[in-house]
């Protein structure tokens, strides 16, 4: 594939719950157990019903997290697999994140995912003092072992650093580091994404913007660290459009789903893909990619693997790296 193109996913994001134990200082998407209206499988089917034929292929799974040792996790994975399954009967290509999983969930939740994902966000235990105090979702190693689960389970990955959080430059390499080490053992990380904090109107504790600058410093760093069949991912709906092209001037080479809505920064709407082509410039040309790269999906089995290839053989798609 040329250097010069970007990828991007055309996806819906389907949310199960917004209820998570966690409470993250930074987060504009939780409410309390308990205050929130699951999503139906009745009011997914309708939804899933009318984006049929329009464009969209993955269908991002996001949910809030359900406390591992809570008497309703069990019909909350459930749930969620059974939206994924409902997602792949209609012909999408699901992708789930919903924080970290036992072994046994994610080798379930594998059946009916082309990819899953889980930022791991930073791996300094400092910030467990500070915006992750009343997250315990987000102990480093937790989530490091998400990552290592799911290379043993041969799931294709993305993870992901939030930058701006309190961190050091130097926590960013060390975080880079360990993704790259994953990676380099089990081959299954497809993206990271390097996601400024920015801040939005529900979040408990206003923090500062994320400067520009040092996105871009971030992204020379993660093109320094990781391996060359990782691409670098940048929301396109957090930066201005000459600070995208100077992401992609960087190294970065996708913009991830781009959907109706980011649920995770509800204050900062997604670009159509027609504004994004433009947005870029025309020293880069925008495709559109499934959410497992091609040389992923023999990792796959029966029925995902099928909807993969109708996919692919629908939109011809290269692999986004490199
Ligand atoms: S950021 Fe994620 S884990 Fe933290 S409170 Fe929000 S939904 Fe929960």
């Amino acid at each position: 594939m040329s250097n010069s193109v970007v990828t991007y996913s055309p996806a819906y994001t389907l949310v199960p719950t917004y209820e998570c134990f966690n409470r993250c200082s930074y987060c504009n998407f939780r409410v309390d157990p308990g205050q929130d209206q699951w999503l139906t499988l009745k009011s997914a089917r309708q939804k899933l019903t009318q984006l049929q034929n329009s464009g969209v292929i993955e269908i991002l799974i996001l949910s809030g997290e359900v406390h591992p040792h809570s008497s309703r996790r069990q019909v909350w994975f459930e749930h969620i697999y059974a939206l994924c399954e409902l997602a792949l009967s209609m012909g999408f290509l699901p992708h789930t994140n919903a924080g970290p999983l036992s072994f046994d969930e994610m080798a379930r939740l594998r059946q009916v995912n082309v990819s899953m994902g889980l930022m791991v966000e930073q791996t300094t235990p400092q910030l467990l003092e500070t915006v992750h105090r009343h997250a315990p979702s987000k102990l480093p190693g937790l989530r490091l072992e998400q990552l290592d689960w799911a290379g043993q389970l041969r799931i294709p990955f993305t993870t992901g650093l939030l930058l701006g959080l309190g961190e050091i430059e130097d926590d960013w390499v060390e975080a880079l580091g360990a993704i790259a080490r994953l990676h380099a053992r089990y081959g299954h990380i497809q993206e990271v994404i390097l996601q400024p904090h920015s801040p939005g109107q529900r979040q408990a504790e206003t923090g500062a913007s994320f400067s520009p600058d040092q996105l871009i410093q971030a992204i020379h760093l993660a093109r320094a660290h990781l391996p060359s069949d990782v691409t670098i991912q940048i929301p396109p709906n957090l930066v201005n459009a000459e600070q995208l092209r100077a992401c992609l001037t960087a190294g970065a080479r996708d913009l991830g789903g781009i959907g109706p809505m980011d649920e995770v920064n509800p204050d900062y709407p997604h670009p159509t893909a027609a504004d994004l082509a433009i947005a870029i410039g025309s020293k880069w040309t925008l495709q559109p990619r499934l959410p497992v790269y091609p040389h992923h999906e023999n990792w796959l089995g029966g029925q995902v693997r099928s909807r993969v290839a109708h996919w692919r053989q629908q939109l011809p798609v290269p692999s986004p790296i490199i």
